[in-house]
């Protein structure tokens, strides 16, 4: 095993956020290793957003450690995760409706300061990745929901991260967009030499593309595996209701 395989990208240690009674990250350990793709999957409610906000310094954990690269990053913002090479979008794009695709990205950048210290393509070049660049003056606003999916993710390659994590990326589009998108980003992923966790209900998106599949059920982490292994797992059929894989349901 080579050195930079055996230190983790990203290593949760027993983490915790309740809110009120409901815990809804309830004990997670988990290593995410560099170059991994790694799909989060569970139903609705079992945590997975909130492991994001978790991850990405929005939210403080009630208990347990976050370490990105050995670095003990609790009590940081999110902003420092930002800086630390932690990028994100969200489950519903988070954009400003009344700028161009290009003051998104203007946006973007100046949301997060002190970025000289990483190398990378600039961040024009993550418009052409999500084929945006010829739409570049147009309002954020006028375009359609997966084209704003896109511009969300040209927005977080341009702040060039080591770490990526996707919320759904793929969520309201039907199947030939969703493959369209799930190739951009596998292409930006391999083309940065990126890490990545991505939430998706798609089965067969998370079968094409995922390395390693984590499957989450009420806060907890109840396999974890290659698709094959958890395709095949007992209890990962039984959270999905008698085997919704094989008849390509979308979990709920
Ligand atoms: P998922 O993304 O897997 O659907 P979430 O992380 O959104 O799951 O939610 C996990 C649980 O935590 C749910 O029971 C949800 O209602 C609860 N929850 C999430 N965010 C909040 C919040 N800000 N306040 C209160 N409860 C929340
Ligand atoms: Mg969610």
């Amino acid at each position: 095993m080579s050195e930079t395989a055996a230190t983790p990208v990203l290593e949760l240690r027993e983490l915790r956020r309740s809110f009120g009674g409901v815990k809804a990250v309830d004990g997670i350990t988990l290593s995410v290793l560099a170059g991994d793709v790694v799909a989060l999957i569970g139903p609705n409610g079992a945590g997975k957003s909130t492991l994001f906000a978790l991850m990405m310094g929005e939210l403080a954990a009630s208990a347990g450690e976050i370490h990105l690269d050995g670095r003990d990053m609790r009590r940081l913002s999110a902003r420092a995760h930002a800086r630390a090479g932690i990028g994100r979008t969200f489950q519903a794009p988070r954009l400003f409706a009344g700028l161009s695709v290009w003051e998104n990205i203007l946006a973007a950048l100046g949301a997060r300061t002190n970025r000289s210290d990483r190398e990378g393509p600039p961040p024009a070049d993550a418009l052409g990745e999500v084929g945006l660049y010829e739409r570049r003056a147009e309002l954020a606003g006028s375009l359609s929901q997966g084209q704003r999916k896109r511009l969300e993710l040209a927005m977080v390659l341009a702040l060039r991260p080591r770490l990526l994590l996707l919320d759904e990326p793929t969520a309201g589009m039907g199947v030939a967009e969703r493959a369209a998108v799930m190739e951009l980003v596998m292409a930006a992923v391999q083309w940065r030499r990126l890490t990545m966790v991505f939430c998706e209900h798609d089965m067969e998106t998370v079968f094409a593309h995922a390395d390693r599949v984590v499957v989450m059920d009420r806060g907890a982490i109840v396999a974890d595996g290659t698709p094959r292994e958890v395709r095949e797992d007992p209890h990962v059929q039984s959270v999905y209701l008698g085997g919704g894989f094989s008849h390509g349901g979308a979990p709920r």
